[in-house]
């Protein structure tokens, strides 16, 4: 049963701080008048300083999903050739959404938990100089995988005319994207998972090369919810709003979590933030005893998958770690059911969070008779956090 006092550790939802909750209790605004258009325009600026980009962007009602589809929709027509590397359930998800708008999809399967590697991206070009769209996770959340995103932009500008898009939907706000100096033409983010905000809302960026593409593809495009040049038309009215009616509660709410962000933390303490908790985690949780799922130097700075060790069951651990001390952890997907756990440590969560959840996990494994000393996890944590967020300005 869910109880109000479990603190979730999952990587999306994430929690959302009561001052954001609150926002959304205030009563409904036409989606047509000035004042909800002074809340669109504000919540599209800190998401331009957030992506950073000079280019557009758009918020669209619908979870972090809706901004892939409207990503590929807008793009691609039948039989265009679209490079998806694969490597967890989200970069799949590129490869079905691809298919479903009848694109010829190259489809390249690494082992989960490895790292996309710009070489590959150069060689699969070379091979088909014809693609247009590449379609990249940035964070694959299903296996704990951070990709360089900066090299991998580089390689598809050398390479090739194809668009660059990048799903940034569990990392931005919690790590280094710029859209802009990356090279990225198409990025997706969603509310819920690092900008802290309940789930529902997906933006997307857009430059001048993909604006460039979709008039190109004209109406041989299939989408209508998700045109973009739909969300551009009513964004860039005298009074700027969106196409259809969009979940007026959750601008409210994106506000305050955006300014809270951009105008309170800082982007840059937010980002520095994320990765000391992530250092926190993965020091902690090798000190334990355990082994990381992802790849060594690739790992995720919002969320940490690590190995279930021998003798232990996920369904034990994790019901545990619920029923007995409250928090609530993820499990792998798919294949990975049952052979990982994740953490999730993204959005407004702070030091306390964290270490509660070490905590909570050295405890699990000490009373499912794991060979553990209590305390040495919790205790590396403690060195990482007490001495990293001195580093963050105040
Ligand atoms: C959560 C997530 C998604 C899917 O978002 P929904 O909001 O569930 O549609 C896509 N990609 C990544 C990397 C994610 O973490």
């Amino acid at each position: 049963m869910w109880d109000e006092r479990d603190l979730l550790m999952i990587p999306g939802p994430t929690p959302v701080s009561s001052k954001v909750l609150r926002e959304m209790s205030k009563p409904i605004m036409s989606h047509r008048s000035k004042d909800f258009s002074e809340i669109l325009k504000e919540c599209v600026e800190m998401m331009k300083e957030i992506f950073r980009t000079k280019g557009d962007v758009f918020i669209v009602t619908g979870s972090g999903t809706a901004c892939m589809d409207a990503a590929i929709s807008n793009t691609v027509s039948e039989g265009d050739k679209v490079l998806v590397p694969v490597y967890g359930k989200f970069s799949q998800r590129f490869v079905d959404i691809a298919k479903s708008y009848g694109a010829d999809v190259i489809e390249v399967k690494l082992e989960w938990g490895k790292a996309l590697r710009p070489d590959l991206i150069r060689d699969m070009l070379r091979e088909n100089p014809d693609v247009e769209v590449v379609a990249v996770v940035h964070n694959e959340t299903s296996t704990g995988i951070r990709n360089p995103i900066r090299e991998i932009g580089k390689v598809i500008r050398e390479e090739s005319e194809a668009l660059y898009v990048l799903d940034v939907i569990s990392s931005l706000g919690g790590d280094d994207i710029r859209v802009d100096d990356f090279g990225i033409d198409l990025a997706i983010a969603g509310s819920q998972k690092c900008l802290a905000t309940p789930p529902g809302l997906a933006m997307i960026s857009v430059s001048e090369r993909a604006w460039e593409r979709i008039e190109e593809k004209g109406n041989r495009r299939r989408t209508y919810y998700l045109d973009l040049k739909r969300y551009k038309g009513s964004l860039e009215k005298e009074v700027p709003e969106t196409p259809y009616t969009p979940s007026v509660p959750l601008f409210y709410a994106l506000r305050e979590a955006l300014d809270y962000i951009v105008n309170v933390e800082g982007l840059e303490n937010s980002i520095k933030r994320h990765e000391i908790f992530s250092d926190a985690v993965r020091s902690a949780v090798r000190e334990m005893g355990l082994e990381l799922f992802p790849e060594r130097g690739y790992e995720s700075r919002t969320v940490t998958a690590v190995k279930i060790p021998e003798g232990i069951e996920d369904k034990e651990l994790r019901g545990r770690m619920r029923s007995k001390y409250r928090v609530i952890i993820a499990g792998g997907q798919d294949h990975l059911s049952g052979k990982i756990f994740r953490i999730g440590h993204m959005g407004s969560i702070t030091e306390r969070e964290v270490l509660i959840t070490i905590s909570a996990l050295e405890m699990t494994l000490k009373d499912l008779g794991f060979d553990i000393e209590l305390g040495k996890g919790i205790g590396k944590a403690e060195e990482i956090i007490s001495t990293g967020m001195d580093q963050i300005a105040k």
